[in-house]
């Protein structure tokens, strides 16, 4: 078994919508009901899990990746009481003190692996952060954790090459945005196509600007891709181009929404999709996942299995019946499918060997 950190944000309950009457699927329910399942279910016992103790960031920490301004912003609206910010996204009065153990805890996680107490981590925090630009908040997230942390392990722990993953059905707008002429940290995003579907941003053309172009990934899914189209996906092109840039470490931006049960997108990955993935990744490579979306019922048995592929441990069974999954959907998700990674192919291969 590898030796799996896992940390979690404890006042995460003070960013919650309802303290401001908001209507937000990002709520408190969704760490308290993987909480509660790791609890009901001996995760951290099953997993050998060294359970990590959340920090607040500095505000030196958030300064690596955003603006002056905008943390002053984040600072003093928060303080006096929050609001609805815009673009999906609200603060509370309690919100900074969220944030910033959020920011910690992903950093954490980051410093157990950089220095050899933990093969991987993953952290448990909430808001998300892949939205989040340098400058400005987006769809439920204000501080951008995976890309605080990549600036972190560069600065602090001596780590030079970071590759960001991420896997939530949403595309990794802000972080990419952050790393876009950055070669040292390379950016991989498999989401669903942004076509009509937020954010709006990650098509497949979209690959960084000089000096770093071709170090940002955009892999369109089409509607209802799942385990299949993720495996091709990561065989065929994530894995190679990870196995050349050859990064220190890898943050796996880990979003449960890309689950076939999520109302709020439509792809189709299962337990067994999540589990390869991150697998694949971990066992390669010592690997940082953090909780970005998702919201169903099932986040718990999510993040449980997440830990199990950490530490090379599964026992969970994935109950979902692939045949019928496939005969359910369109015909034409795996022909666009085909096209959007030959399209991808194409364009890669001036930068990498696929
Ligand atoms: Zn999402």
């Amino acid at each position: 078994m590898r030796s799996t950190g896992v940390i979690y944000n404890t006042n995460h309950e003070l960013h919650d919508y309802m303290l401001k009457g908001f209507p937000s699927p990002e709520s408190p329910a969704r760490l308290q009901d993987i909480m509660q399942h790791f609890k009901h279910n001996n995760v951290f016992e099953n997993n050998n899990c060294k359970v990590l103790i959340p920090n607040s960031a500095s505000s030196m920490d958030i300064l690596r990746v955003h603006t002056v301004d905008y943390f002053s912003f984040v600072r003093s609206h928060s303080s006096t009481g929050g609001g609805w910010l815009g673009n999906d996204t609200y603060l509370c009065e309690g919100s900074l003190e969220v944030l910033l153990q959020a920011v910690g805890s992903v950093l954490e996680a980051g410093k157990a692996v950089a220095t050899g107490k933990c093969d991987n981590a993953f952290a448990l925090v909430r808001p998300p952060g892949h939205h989040a630009y340098a400058d400005r908040h987006s769809g439920f997230c204000v501080f951008n954790n995976a890309a605080i942390l990549a600036k972190y392990l560069q600065q602090v722990q001596s780590c030079s090459k970071i590759a960001i993953v991420n896997i939530d059905a949403h595309a990794s707008d802000g972080t990419q945005d952050i790393f876009k002429a950055d070669p040292s940290v390379l950016c991989i995003s498999v989401h669903q196509t942004p076509s009509g579907f937020y954010p709006f941003k990650g098509f497949i053309r979209e690959m960084g600007l000089m000096p770093a172009l071709g170090y940002t990934l955009n892999m369109e899914m089409p509607q209802e891709a799942g385990n299949f189209e993720y495996s091709i996906f990561f065989e065929q092109v994530g894995l190679k181009v990870l196995e050349q840039f050859d990064p220190d470490m890898v943050i796996l931006e880990c979003g449960f929404d890309s689950y076939y049960k999520e109302k709020l997108a439509k792809l189709n990955l299962t337990l067994d999709g999540y589990y390869d993935v991150v697998s694949r990744i971990c066992g390669r490579w010592p690997t940082i996942a953090l909780l970005e979306g998702g919201y169903h019922e099932d986040l718990g048995l999510l993040a449980d299995v997440v830990v199990q592929a950490l530490a090379d441990n599964r026992y969970t069974k994935d109950e979902v019946d692939q045949m019928n999954l496939l005969a359910s959907r369109q015909s034409s998700c795996r022909r666009i499918f085909g096209n959007k990674l030959n399209e991808l192919k194409s364009l890669l291969s001036s930068y990498w060997d696929l």
